[in-house]
């Protein structure tokens, strides 16, 4: 399963809709200091509900993430497009501004659904939002300072390994 598109609408700094095609393996996204490079990592983390608070995103709330440069608009949205052997996943999460205070809405594949059952799909293909699939600014440096045992904990992690110990420690303690 690899990303194929994202599209943005209104997103932090990406006015009105932009559509970024991903390739199978590897993309690279350059440009210069402050283009929205980091925006687009952001976007992908807020879609698919991979960060636990918007500080990560660098918002300190999520209305912050509506595009500013218009005046005040009511609505920004991110869509995250993954081929999973030719068949297409399409997860969509928008932000609206109320009056009351912003709220924001998930869709799997045009349907409405909780972001809850958007992590638990994920989860299935092993994205998880406590786990290294995306490594952000600072963590290469964070792991190559860690503790030998911290970093194999990594490993265990992303190997899938972590769960069985859990497991394993679980049924000893019964
Ligand atoms: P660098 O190379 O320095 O890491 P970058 O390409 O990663 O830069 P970003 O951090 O993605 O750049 O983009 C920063 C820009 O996004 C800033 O100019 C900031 O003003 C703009 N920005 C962030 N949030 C919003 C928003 N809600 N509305 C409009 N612009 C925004
Ligand atoms: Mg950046």
């Amino acid at each position: 399963m690899y990303i194929k598109k994202i599209v943005l609408k209104n997103f932090k700094s990406f006015n009105k809709k932009v559509e970024i095609p991903f390739f199978k393996g590897f993309t690279v996204i350059s440009g210069p200091n402050g283009s929205g490079k980091s925006n687009i990592v952001d976007a992908i983390l807020f879609c698919l509900g991979l960060t636990p608070s918007t500080r990560y995103l660098r918002a300190d709330r999520v209305g912050d993430l509506i595009y500013s440069g218009n005046g005040k608009l009511g609505e920004a949205e991110v869509t995250v497009i993954f081929d999973n052997d030719g068949e297409e996943i399409k997860i969509t999460r928008k932000i609206k501004r109320t009056s009351k205070g912003n709220y924001t809405y998930n869709y799997l594949n045009g349907k409405s659904v909780n972001l809850a059952e958007i992590q638990r799909l994920l989860q299935n293909f092993g994205i998880y939002s406590d786990a290294y699939n995306v490594v952000m600014q600072g963590d290469v440096t964070r792991i190559a300072e860690m503790t030998p045992f911290q970093r194999r904990k990594i490993i265990d992690d992303i190997a899938g390994i972590s769960e069985f110990d859990e497991k394993k420690a679980k049924a000893i303690e019964e």
